[in-house]
């Protein structure tokens, strides 16, 4: 694999490559980052963790130069998945006197009209509140020449295509544009076509596998037995930091209460509920390693960079497909080694078969040594069918039920 220095990025980006410790680039790096400083439009299929978002950055902080106008928008998702990308533009950019602006929601208005009015070369955003900028005429696009979209798969099921494409339609026609979605079903490929103008395509890996570095395992279990079952799997291993993922916010809420009073971790917890300060604290915390686990929906299951995950538990099979790909790319990122454990019962068995249709591969079963299952049909490795009519409870001894 070729070196940065071949790639043909400015100076002060290289000292910020430099900085960084990134001595190799990423494949996704190596493909698309002499297309982008060619100026050419590109559409990418990567996986989480593979270097993406340095390698729209790198080249295009390359072609800004000198600080100016408002010159780059970048769309986002979530405000943690902008917020990680101004982070990572101002440290690969330090070098460069280029200005970085943040404007999501769920925060102030005026610091961000301040920024806007002060001046800045890159602005990252979300689209509901760059709109409100754009209504309110706090912001000027146009002189936009970089678009870039990231995360366009996640802008769908968030339902943000529309803003995406009132957000395009008042920019420049004459602009490059960087387009990014792990998967591109009809919708997506229909908005691609709409904003790149002959694009290249880099394609990175199958575009549904899962990242490579993470060996992944279901573990059958009953309903009822699945908190007792994460708390054995929690005690077992050797994790320094896991990311554990329920399905909604009131299942998140209970677990974390359930945790919090087993009291043998120190866990926090992020959803869509819980206040943009807060979130912030959680993720930082986490980071940090102030705690050991923390408790998330989807929300934090894209994109987000948090380099230490060592592993990921899904307390519920995730019903997308999908989402099962993204949560298990928050470990084994950058090429580091990672486990996923999905805790699946008889009743998940028909979402545990479309990850394994969607991935393309048999996800291993495995047992918990030592705990005692209460059914234990389901860790039979035979067709989901014959695993559930042979559903049959463990008969303990001295504990009968008498019918009445
Ligand atoms: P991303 O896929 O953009 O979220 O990046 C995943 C992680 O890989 C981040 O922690 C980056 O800092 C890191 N990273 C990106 N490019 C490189 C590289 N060439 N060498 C080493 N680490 C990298």
């Amino acid at each position: 694999m070729s070196d940065f220095s071949t790639l043909g990025l400015s100076e002060t980006v290289m000292q910020g490559v430099n900085d960084a410790g990134y001595t190799t680039p990423t494949q996704i790096q190596a493909e698309s980052i002499p297309i982008i400083l060619a100026g050419k439009d590109l559409v990418g299929a990567s996986q989480t963790g593979t270097g993406k978002t340095a390698a729209f950055m790198l080249p295009t902080l390359s072609r800004l130069g000198e600080s100016g106008k408002l010159r780059c928008l970048i769309l986002e998702p979530t405000r943690e998945l902008a917020s990680q990308v101004k982070s990572a533009t101002e440290d690969l950019g330090k070098n460069t006197n280029l200005k970085t602006l943040l404007v999501h929601g769920g925060v102030s208005y005026g610091p961000q009209k301040d920024g806007l009015e002060a001046g800045v070369d890159i602005v990252v955003a979300t689209p509901g509140r760059l709109l409100d900028h754009m209504q309110q005429k706090t912001i000027d696009l146009s002189n936009i020449d970089v678009l870039i979209l990231d995360e366009v798969d996640r802008m769908l099921d968030m339902g943000f295509l529309p803003d995406v494409r009132r957000i395009v339609k008042a920019l420049p026609e004459n602009r490059q544009t960087l387009f990014f979605s792990a998967t591109m079903p009809p919708q997506i490929e229909g908005l691609a076509s709409w904003v790149l103008k002959d694009p290249e395509a880099v394609e990175i890996g199958a575009r549904r596998s899962a990242a490579e570095t993470v060996s992944h395992y279901f573990y059958p279990v009953t309903d009822s037995q699945r908190y007792e079952l994460l708390m054995a799997l929690l005690k077992k291993t050797d994790f320094h930091s896991v990311m554990v993922f329920t399905r909604t916010k009131a299942q998140a809420d209970r677990l974390f209460a359930d945790l919090q009073k087993a009291g043998d971790y120190k866990c926090t917890i992020m959803h869509g509920d819980i206040r943009q300060g807060d979130r912030v604290k959680a993720l930082e915390g986490f980071r940090d390693g102030k705690f050991d686990v923390i408790i998330a929906t989807d929300l934090a299951a894209r994109g987000l960079d948090i380099s230490n995950v060592s592993h990921v538990i899904n307390y519920q099979v995730p019903e997308n497909a999908d989402d099962y790909v993204h949560r298990i790319g928050r470990t084994g990122r950058a090429q580091k080694e990672g486990d996923a454990y999905t805790l699946l019962s008889g009743a998940e068995l028909e979402h545990a078969k479309n990850i394994e249709d969607f991935i393309g591969q048999k996800v291993p079963r495995k047992k918990c040594e030592g705990f005692d299952y209460k059914y234990t049909a389901l860790l039979d490795d035979t067709d989901p069918g014959a695993r559930i009519a042979g559903m049959v409870r463990k008969r303990k001894t001295g504990i009968k039920r008498r019918r009445r």
